[in-house]
């Protein structure tokens, strides 16, 4: 089988799950605990914080270890407006886009729903991109934050994050960046945003594990309330094998990221090409050029994607319509509609997304692709 959805999650690297290991079995202290099998799992905690802060440009201070993406883009959204309205009393202002990921658009509807936040979702481009002169029109004297993604998750799309960020710099508003899709292709230390999530699962650790790295000037309410952990940001005891994993992961990705980025582009452009010189009517949905290394996807016009879908796994190959949200529902993609896509087409796409040390051979893949459309087509 040719696993081709790394977007949505991928495999835990060995070395990764080797560093675990010890704090599934006999290290398995609460880093909370005063005895010293608990100041082990301390010092263990400390460690991995301090090394993911190291590859995503923060202090150790900054990072809150959460239990995945969805959450540390929860915490960065709600977090950052609830500390303004309890502050200044009013419920503020958030800018994200339409393309973003759910967990941002659900928790920005939330805020507006139940807080009466305004909102406003930056329109992109047809490749997908957010104006950095649309964004800073959009800024208001009571923005509390402006929250993207840096690579979008569907169509690998690439924003320009320096110049997004010195625009809100520039209007002194905090900037989230939701980092998920960018880990392991891109550099995450130095985008100039003030706050970063990451999930481990798109890198090699475990599902279950993330972060939230933010500034620690930018007042934050947390969302869970209890012990007081993750400096009273974030209670509950935490993930420490996670952590690790977490730490190991980003490590390596970080040190392999120049060398698998140029391996894994060769590929997908390989693919991409051959793909659109076989399949009728086949387009690239994304930017043609600022796009994450792994992420291909097309829209087959007349064919559905899910069927495509099907007749690609009867070929060993796995993949998917788009974001495992929307995968399998009859709704067309929210990011293909942004960029202008009719609805009709948005219902044909199919997203591969390479792991960051695929070795494929693109032209059997691509052959499979044509020959998967080929048979939907025919009947
Ligand atoms: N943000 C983006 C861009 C993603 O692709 C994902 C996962 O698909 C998430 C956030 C959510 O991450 P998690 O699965 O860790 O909750």
């Amino acid at each position: 089988m040719l696993y081709l959805d790394h977007a949505a999650t991928g495999p835990v690297r060995p070395e990764v799950r080797e560093a675990m290991l010890p704090f599934l079995g006999e290290r398995y202290g609460n880093p909370s605990s005063h005895h010293t099998v608990g100041e082990d799992a301390a010092a263990v905690l400390a460690d991995a914080r301090r090394r993911v802060a190291t590859v995503l440009g923060m202090r150790p201070g900054d990072v809150i270890f959460t239990s995945g993406a969805t959450e540390a883009n929860n915490l960065a959204i709600k977090g950052v407006v609830l500390a303004g309205l309890l502050r200044h009393g009013r419920p503020g202002h958030v800018v994200t886009s339409a393309v973003e990921h759910e967990s941002i658009l659900a928790s920005v509807d939330y805020l507006e729903r139940v807080h009466g936040t305004a909102v406003t979702r930056l329109p992109v481009d047809a490749d997908g991109l957010v104006s950095p002169e649309v964004l800073a029109d959009a800024l208001r004297d009571d923005t509390a934050l402006v929250s993207l993604g840096y690579a979008n998750n569907e169509i690998g799309t690439v924003q320009d994050a320096a110049r997004l960020a010195a625009v809100t710099a520039n209007a002194r508003v905090p900037f989230h960046l939701d980092a998920v899709q960018a880990a392991g292709w891109l550099p995450l230390a130095g985008t100039g945003a003030d706050a970063l999530s990451i999930a481990g699962h798109k890198i090699g650790a475990p599902q279950g594990i993330g972060a939230l790295a933010i500034r620690g000037r930018i007042p934050l309410e947390p969302l869970l309330h209890g012990g007081g952990q993750e400096r009273d940001r974030r209670s509950g005891t935490q993930n420490v094998a996670g952590a690790v994993g977490l730490a190991v992961a980003l490590e390596l990705a970080e040190r392999e990221r120049g060398t698998s980025s140029e391996r894994v582009s060769a590929l997908r452009q390989a693919v991409t090409e051959r793909v659109l010189a076989l399949v009728p009517e086949a387009r690239l949905t994304g930017h043609p050029s600022r796009r994450l290394p792994g992420t291909a996807s097309f829209t087959f016009a007349g064919v559905s994607g899910e069927a495509v879908l099907l007749e690609l796994e009867r070929r060993g190959v796995v993949s998917s319509s788009g974001s495992a949200c929307a995968a399998g529902s009859d709704e067309p993609s929210h990011v293909l509609l942004a960029l202008g896509v009719a609805p009709e087409v948005a219902q044909t796409s199919v997203r591969f997304s390479f792991g960051h040390r695929a070795e494929i051979d693109p032209v059997p893949l691509a052959d499979a692709v044509a020959a998967s459309v080929a048979a939907v087509r025919s009947r």
